[in-house]
């Protein structure tokens, strides 16, 4: 096809993607985010708890302990209910359970996954979201609601720190021990702290210069700023408030802050692809519609959707799913005609939808410098896509500058403000929009250490590599299960499903050992080397499409040094990941695992 036909220029497209991509890379990698702790551990505080309630500490024995409260460790705890175990203790830092939504209160927090879908077990609580895109505090209460309906609260431990898990040879148990001086004993542990817990700052110099007031998206200051989620930020009044990272948060938080501060900059280095959100109040008539089972085949037909298994019908039916039905019409368009290479005609669709979206810039962003700055110029899936009606629309206002970095990123930080190149833009506020280190295992986000049998620390073992059955089961760590952790699991946009499916597997292990009286089970290694096979058979090579993305943390930053978030995940797919842990357990449970019977 000319370029005139498809109304752009591939060639031209691929020069400027490289391009962009080119000025980004950068040797230092990961290695350029700073850890919220040593000197910027403030960074890390709770702003939302209560002072500590004090209690005793914890000497007792327990079923399980569920490392962390938020989606993994609710629904662990759900299923296990379900299944009939007693004594299960929640163990989470924070003063309540939720998780990523206890800890992200941001204004104008909500998520980009339609509720129906994101929000677990919303049949087994008789929950109903009130909209499409549910607001962060209608998820928190959500994660409330399954602790209270599975009676998670009463056997749990909030405000607690973990500093260690360590397997007990001579009693077959573990020995959690925490910063309450707790020193409980649990059959089997749960780790569910998730990919997404632990902030990260950007290593600017400067960092730990600024005189002002400054905090992390994700521990939001509402003492200074006022307000709440909605808004209502009264306490930035008169106030120079600059955000660095454009990111998910950003998006959310720009439009907020734009409307109290006196002047809001927002410290760009790369531009995210914004599109259209369309969020809308839940309709009462589809609600009365609905039969049993229908909260799974929903998550169901999007997770189908979104690996191309085609479908009768898109439930959802949003911006996510409609990125896949563009790239299926153009599958049997003219241009399918011309090019059969389903890479090349994938390639093509992405240039579209790519166009579109810069294009929806201009017809937003009435600075036409500003509107050129906010383009992003790599493939849709190079970095989070994400939704909003508000966010570009926020430039147009008088009080907010874009201060586009060209890809550096921000040149350091002063007493007074933020350097970029020659000038230093002044503000009284500053927010580091600026994510987390995705993926960490549980141990490094939770920021302990476990020691299973003969005394391996979990971490070193791993060192050179996670070792697993299905993500889930690790040799040398009898009765101990990971849910979320990404690597050799596999993963889907809405995340929730996964873990609750992870969750189900691993309930279904302890019912069992519970009823068959072992007291301990450990996979063994041959069960790892046949997974360890199994994944390299599957593993789908994205190396030249990940090579051609501007760094983030779904490519490592850009470099190889190690698998990709999603390289390391399982190459087939949720479904058949699915069907190979339920045939797994249904079939092969005995033939790879030691057992130790009571
Ligand atoms: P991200 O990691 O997505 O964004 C971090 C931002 O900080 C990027 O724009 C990055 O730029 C920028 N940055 C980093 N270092 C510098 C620097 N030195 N100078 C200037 N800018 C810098 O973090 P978020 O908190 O926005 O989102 C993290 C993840 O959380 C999302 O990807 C998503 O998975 C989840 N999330 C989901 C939401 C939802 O609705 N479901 C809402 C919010 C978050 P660059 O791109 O160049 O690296």
């Amino acid at each position: 096809m000319t370029t005139d036909e498809l109304g752009f220029d591939p060639e031209e497209l691929r020069r400027k993607y490289r391009q962009e991509r080119d000025k980004r890379m950068r040797s230092d990698g990961y290695r350029q985010y700073v850890d919220v702790s040593g000197k910027f551990e403030t960074y890390d505080d709770d702003p939302y708890a209560e002072p500590m309630v004090e209690r005793e500490p914890l000497t007792d024995e327990v079923d399980v302990v569920i490392v962390g409260g938020g989606m993994s460790g609710l629904q662990a705890g759900a299923r296990l209910r379900d299944a009939g175990i007693p004594r299960i203790r929640i163990i989470d830092r924070a003063a309540d359970v939720g998780g990523t939504w206890y800890w992200n209160r941001y204004p104008g927090i909500r998520c980009d996954v339609d509720s129906y879908i994101y929000l677990p077990l919303l049949e087994e609580t008789g929950a109903m979201p009130t909209e499409k895109y549910a607001k962060g505090a209608d998820i928190l209460a959500h994660c409330q609601r399954i602790a209270r309906h599975y009676d998670l609260y009463s056997d749990a431990a909030l405000q607690t720190r973990i500093t260690s898990i360590t397997w007990d040879e001579d009693c077959l148990r573990w020995i959690v021990r925490t910063d309450r001086d707790d020193a409980m004993k649990a059959r089997f542990v749960v780790l569910g702290s998730g990919p997404l817990n632990r902030p990260k700052l950007p290593g600017i110099p400067g960092l730990d210069t600024f005189t002002g007031h400054a905090f992390h998206s994700a521990r939001w200051d509402y003492a200074y700023t006022g307000g709440d989620p909605d808004g209502n930020l009264t306490g930035l009044r008169g106030k120079r408030v600059g955000i660095i990272g454009t990111g998910a948060s950003c998006v959310q938080i720009a439009p907020r802050v734009a409307e109290w501060a006196e002047h809001l900059t927002v410290f760009q280095r790369t531009p995210s692809a914004v599109d259209v959100r369309d969020n809308r109040p839940t309709d009462p008539e589809w609600v009365k519609s609905l039969t049993p089972g229908w909260q799974k085949r929903r998550m169901v037909n999007f997770d189908s959707i979104m690996i191309g298994i085609p479908q009768n019908e898109d439930l959802v039916a949003d911006r996510w799913t409609d990125v896949w039905g563009k790239l299926a019409v153009w599958a049997s368009s003219k241009a399918a005609v011309v090019e059969t290479d389903p890479q090349a005609l994938m390639q093509l669709a992405d240039f579209e939808k790519m166009e579109e979206i810069r294009a929806r810039v201009d017809s937003i962003v009435e600075d036409p410098a500003t509107a050129e700055a906010l383009k992003p110029y790599y493939n849709l899936f190079c970095k989070r896509p994400l939704y909003s009606d508000e966010f570009l629309q926020t430039f147009n206002r008088p009080n907010v500058t874009l201060v586009d970095t060209d890809g550096r990123g921000v040149d350091r930080i002063t007493e007074t403000g933020v350097q970029v190149g020659d000038d230093v833009h002044e503000v009284d506020c500053l927010i580091y929009a600026t994510g987390f280190n995705v993926g960490a295992p549980a141990y490094e986000s939770g920021g302990f250490e476990v020691f299973g049998r003969g005394g391996v620390n979990l971490a070193k073992d791993w060192a050179d590599g996670v070792h697993s059955l299905h993500g889930i089961y690790s040799n040398g760590f009898p009765n101990m299960f990971v849910i979320g952790g990404i690597t050799q699991a596999a993963v889907t946009i809405n995340f929730p499903h996964i873990l609750g499916e992870q969750a189900a597997f691993v309930a279904q292990v302890i019912k069992r050992c519970m009823a068959d009286g072992i007291a301990a089970m450990e996979i063994r290694q041959e069960a790892e080397q046949r997974w360890a096979e199994i994944m390299a058979s599957k593993a789908v090579d994205r190396g030249q499409f990940e090579r051609e993305c501007t760094p983030g943390y779904y490519n490592n930053e850009g470099l190889d040094d190690r698998p990709s978030l999603f390289g390391r995940t399982y190459g087939g797919g949720p479904f058949e990941y699915l069907q190979i842990c339920h045939e797994w357990l249904a079939t092969d449970f005995e033939r790879d695992t030691d057992l130790i019977l009571d």
